[in-house]
């Protein structure tokens, strides 16, 4: 089962993923009957300009038709067991922990971290059908992305063979949810500003401080802490270690989830390190490297930020696009009216620029080649269309758009978040900034 240069999808031999048919009523259906899939890597695959909708399988040429399987099977998933539910883990502000463990039996969890560390061993574009299918259905409470593309690559990429056994398969599983405190009530954007500090008490550590707005916080089995261990280093970026600490290890008190304007379904909390002693075993990676390792990561993280972004503007056209052809003003449905015509027209053609520019981003990160500064145009850029899109789709649902049952009021609320997290985009300005100005 081949795909070119992006690797063997070892997830189908790995997790046994089943492949459901078709899906009725759905893009799926489409794709079934389509020569499309028995194409291969980047032949003949329609682009989304061209195709029925932006949410269809087999369409853009980064994906293979095993990629459309997988991009089935997540379907299935998201539409049958958390479309269904999310209304209610609204209300209590978190997902179920079922939901994690079903997840990982889907073989949804760590799909691109490597088979020999415990991972699924699929690629990059592979953990991309998992972001975009999760936006697909609106329901932003489960903290996949940031479990499986954010946490586990610093375990997998840093940490010690013992902490890999220990944590990645049963992350894999859905069994121990992961989380990331960098953020500090005093220190955000400056993340070298971070007061946590862990200092060393023979082979231990002892850690105190506290982190806030951390997503999946709540529900958290597995935390990554960011902490100082050298308070005289000759910056504070090289006095920044990591440590990874379990719930239930005396003095880590979580505290409230946090009550958010958007993201209702998603457990954002505080934490609490009060004299907590932790092994030598607990830190992430060498001593005072931290900081490297975030520098690291952080592309990704704002790759994943952005792709979801434009997933959602493609959810976001449709669900206008369907609603726009059914609501009647003045005689006619509302998608008669030139000016509802040329706002579709202009939201497409934004899409479709973007998406571009984002698969290309796509691309490169699967063949190690997005550097930080083209990860942050993604980000800021497609974060930023989001949020003006999804202004345009309210306004086009009328007063319905402003009721929270009407899907495009959650999809307008959760936008605003994303120019602020993962790196706010005046940040990501910054960084893109700093490349063109760089005498080097
Ligand atoms: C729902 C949610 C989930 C989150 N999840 C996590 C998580 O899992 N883990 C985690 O560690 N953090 C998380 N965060 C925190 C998030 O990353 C920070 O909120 C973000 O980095 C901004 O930091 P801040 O809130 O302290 O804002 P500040 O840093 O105080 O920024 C305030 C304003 O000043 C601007 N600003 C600051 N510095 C500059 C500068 N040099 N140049 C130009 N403008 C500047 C900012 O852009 C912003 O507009 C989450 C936040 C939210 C809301």
């Amino acid at each position: 089962m081949g795909v070119g240069a992006l690797g063997e999808p070892r997830y189908i031999r790995a997790r046994d993923v089943p492949t459901f048919a078709p899906l009725a009523g759905s893009s799926g259906s489409r794709v079934g009957s389509s020569p499309l899939q028995t194409e291969q890597h980047g032949t003949k695959r329609l682009e989304p300009s061209s195709a029925k909708t932006l949410t269809d399988v087999g369409i853009r040429r980064i994906f293979s038709s095993d990629h459309d399987i997988f991009r089935e099977s997540a379907r299935k998933f998201f539409q049958e067991e958390v479309l269904p539910f999310h209304a209610e883990w609204e209300k209590d502000g978190q997902v179920s922990r079922e939901l994690w463990e079903k997840a990982g039996q889907q073989g949804l969890l760590g799909v691109a971290i490597a088979e020999k560390h415990g991972g699924i061993g699929a690629d990059i574009l592979s953990s991309a059908i998992v972001w975009e299918e999760q936006m697909y259905v609106n329901c932003t409470g489960p903290g996949f992305s940031l479990h499986s593309d954010i946490v586990m690559p610093y375990i997998a990429n840093y940490g010690s063979e013992e902490q890999i056994k220990h944590f990645i398969p049963q992350m894999v599983a859905g069994k121990c949810i992961g989380a990331i405190a960098m953020t500090e009530p005093g220190a955000g954007s400056d993340l070298q500003g971070v007061r946590t500090y862990a200092k060393k008490d023979g082979s231990d550590w002892i850690l105190n401080g506290s982190k806030v707005f951390i997503t999946n916080g709540w529900m958290s089995d597995v935390v990554i802490v960011v902490a100082v261990t050298d308070r005289e280093a000759r910056s504070p970026a090289h006095g920044i270690s990591l440590f990874l600490v379990e719930n239930g290890t005396k003095g880590f008190i979580k505290g409230r989830k946090l009550n958010k304007i958007g993201l209702k379904a998603q457990d954002t909390a505080e934490l609490f390190f009060e004299d907590v002693r932790l092994p030598a075993s607990a830190l992430l990676g060498k001593e005072n490297k931290g900081f490297y390792y975030l520098m690291a990561e952080l592309p990704q993280e704002r790759l994943l930020i952005a792709d979801m972004a434009l997933a959602s503007c493609e959810f976001m056209f449709e669900e206008t696009r369907n609603y726009v052809r059914q609501r009647k003003a003045f005689g006619k449905t509302i998608a008669h009216l030139q000016t509802v015509q040329h706002k579709l027209a202009e939201i497409k053609t934004q899409i479709c620029v973007g998406r571009a520019f984002m698969d290309n981003c796509l691309q490169l990160h699967a063949d190690k080649r997005l550097d930080s500064a083209t990860a942050s145009m993604a980000k800021y850029w497609c974060s930023d269309l989001q949020n003006s899109i999804a202004t345009q789709c309210v306004q086009m649902h009328g007063g319905w758009g402003y009721m929270w049952e009407y899907p495009i009021a959650k999809a307008f609320v959760d936008a605003r978040v994303q120019p602020i997290y993962g790196g706010t985009n005046e940040i990501m300005k910054e960084l893109i900034a700093r490349d063109i100005v760089s005498d080097k």
